[in-house]
């Protein structure tokens, strides 16, 4: 009986972070209770394996700023910071 709570609560909490993520036609941004807002991860390592990773602002010289995956070594382009 317990156990089966607590498989039903991480069930919604799984859920309520997929509805959460918020997609900017670039990365996902994670929005908290609050206005902030947390991130960005990687839509690569999400939607392949379900994961968050945090992405890194990466610039080059000669080259648009874009968001660096360290992960999957993917580059996505800067929609909004
Ligand atoms: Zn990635």
């Amino acid at each position: 009986m317990k156990q089966r709570k607590s498989s039903e609560r991480a069930k919604k909490k799984k859920l309520a972070i997929k509805e959460s993520l918020d997609w900017d036609g670039s990365v996902y941004w994670m929005n908290k209770d609050t206005d902030q807002q947390d991130g960005p991860f990687c839509p690569s390592c999400h939607d392949d394996r379900g994961k968050l990773i945090r992405v890194h602002r990466w610039i080059v010289q000669g080259w648009d700023p874009s968001w660096r995956c360290m992960t999957c070594e993917s580059n996505f382009p800067i929609v909004h910071s």
